[in-house]
């Protein structure tokens, strides 16, 4: 049986002092909610990951990367690779995000190079895919996942299903306040699941999650947990408050009881 993951994104969000505040009201919750079915993970900026992972050291709350450069090193500047990552003992990062696709020009293929990398270092990828509006318009949602994930994936051997993570994040639903229907982000999950079953086998298929992304908020999170193919969030605004943060987590461990 899946667990649930809820993993906060907070893209270029909060100082030090602020990733410091939650961080530490993060802590206490987490010593206090034992629910080990719900993973945590917040992904703040890269100054701060190894702030952040000290604090969170001796509870079951975990930190990511954003994203990890496709160069092992030398001469890239602003650039952090998987080895400074994997230096950190992170155990995540998140890879592919649509901003990054988006603003930074990353094509399936520099997703694939990251994939490589981090996964050489021991790293656990978020590994993000989703279509855009106008793709879904034009009912052509399964192509875009498949081919995302044909050449995101190529020559990415997965023995157990733990070695990734998928995030489904509709490109028209994040940030947008549009949230996909339930039923909608459960058959794309379910079109995923699907694919890894036909393209690694019945086992990678079954325990590698698929978390759903775009405006999941406390007063959505629910409905979209219960689907049986979605086995958490990937969050970005609704994270940045502790509180609401918090309050997914209350309901993600509710809902893994019915699961
Ligand atoms: C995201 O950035 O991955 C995301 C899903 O953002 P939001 O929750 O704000 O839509």
């Amino acid at each position: 049986m899946r667990h649930l993951m809820l993993a906060g994104n907070w893209k270029m969000n909060k100082d030090l002092t602020e990733t410091q505040n939650f961080v530490q009201g993060l802590k206490v919750y987490a010593h206090k909610h034992t629910e080990s079915r719900v993973e945590i993970v917040v992904a703040p900026t890269y100054p701060f990951l190894m702030t952040a992972s000290e604090m969170l050291k001796g509870t079951p709350a975990k930190v990511s990367a954003q994203d990890v450069s496709a160069n092992d090193d030398g001469a890239f500047t602003g650039e952090v690779s998987a080895t400074m990552l994997a230096s950190l003992h992170l155990p995540y990062c998140i890879i592919g995000h649509s901003e990054r696709r988006q603003y930074h020009q990353e094509t399936d293929d520099t997703v694939n190079v990251k994939l490589k990398k981090v996964l050489k270092h021991g790293i656990i990828p978020i590994f993000c895919i989703g279509e855009r509006l106008e793709q879904r318009e034009a009912e052509q949602t399964n192509e875009v996942l498949k081919r995302q994930l044909q050449e995101g994936l190529c020559d990415i051997t997965l023995y157990t299903g733990k070695e990734i993570v998928i995030a489904y994040e509709p490109v028209w639903a994040i940030g947008t306040g549009k949230v996909a229907t339930p039923q909608q982000a459960q058959d794309a999950h379910n079109f995923i699941r699907a694919w890894l079953s036909e393209n690694y086998n019945g086992k990678v298929s079954e325990k590698l999650l698929i978390l759903y992304g775009g405006s999941v908020k406390p007063d959505n999170i629910k409905e979209l947990m219960l689907q049986p193919d979605i086995d958490g969030a990937l969050i970005g605004g609704a994270s940045l408050k502790l509180e609401h943060f918090t309050a997914m987590l209350d309901t993600a461990g509710e809902v893994v009881k019915q699961k």
